[in-house]
């Protein structure tokens, strides 16, 4: 009964009300999945939104607010980076088509001014080179549209899980670092260079040293829904970047699982 009780305590302090009210039923496996539903809930987010469409930025704002988000309509880059710049958020919603300067204007001009927050860019569909710009400029996701609305949350869900640490301007590995402020890629004095999915498979891994993503994971992160479960171009990916990070390896592979970053063993 006590590692019982124990547990739910656990669960009360970091899922809050929705699993207490849930605990009458009492079935510790029951109460796991219940948590791990909960879990996105827990992820409160600040969210910039900009866009100056304003029937589209109001709708994500309302479906942000509904999922417990915490959101921010800006409908010009200009006041954007103002904004950002006073006030920290975990996640930018970035729309590229916006008037004036557009959104990898405003992207470049954070990341210059050395605000770290996550960054997701609105495309347009079908603008692979939109996509491209953006990974390269810094931005954590895209998401072409036009976009369901459940998309856009489970999209928002993942960025908040994945790097719920703190924003960081410097991704480090051992010896190997990457600038996110300018896509750099260093380890020890050797700069390296990498292409944009090479950089956005490393991003990934490096955002999180130590954990094991599956092949489809990575899929997901870093390439088109076409190839979403196409994992031999994973490997072949995981294969270039090791060679190019050199030794000693710091990409691990996990047998029939995936891989993980991690200090050379
Ligand atoms: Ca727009």
């Amino acid at each position: 009964m006590f590692s019982y009780c124990f547990f739910e305590h656990d669960l009360r302090t970091r899922y809050g009300a929705k699993v207490t009210a849930l605990l009458p039923e009492r079935y510790a496996s029951w109460l796991v999945d219940c948590a791990n539903e909960c879990q996105p809930d827990q992820d409160i987010m600040r969210v910039l939104i900009v866009e100056d469409e304003t029937r589209l930025a109001r709708h994500i704002a309302s479906a942000l607010t509904e999922a417990g988000h915490d959101p921010t309509i800006i409908p010009d880059g200009e006041t954007a980076i103002g904004t950002a710049e006073e006030t920290s958020f975990d996640l930018i919603l970035l729309d590229v088509m916006l008037p004036g300067m557009d959104g990898f204007e405003v992207l470049k001009r954070l990341r210059e001014a050395g605000i770290a927050a996550r960054v997701l860019m609105l495309t347009a569909r079908g603008e692979v080179n939109d996509r491209v710009t953006g990974l390269q400029l810094g931005a954590d996701d895209y998401l072409a549209k036009p976009f369901a609305m459940q998309e856009l949350l489970a999209r928002v869900r993942a960025l908040g899980r994945r790097y719920a640490e703190e924003p960081t301007l410097i991704l480090r590995v051992s010896d190997l670092v990457l600038r996110l402020t300018d896509q750099q890629v260093h380890r020890g004095p050797r700069q390296i260079d990498l292409s944009t999915r090479e950089l956005m498979l490393l991003k990934v891994l490096m955002r999180e040293p130590g954990r094991v993503f599956t092949r489809t994971e990575l899929c997901e992160r870093v390439w088109e829904r076409q190839h979403e479960y196409d994992t031999k171009l994973v490997e072949v990916f995981i294969g270039r970047l090791r060679k190019k990070l050199g030794s000693p390896p710091l990409i691990r592979t996990q047998r029939h699982v995936g891989y993980s970053i991690g200090e050379p063993q």
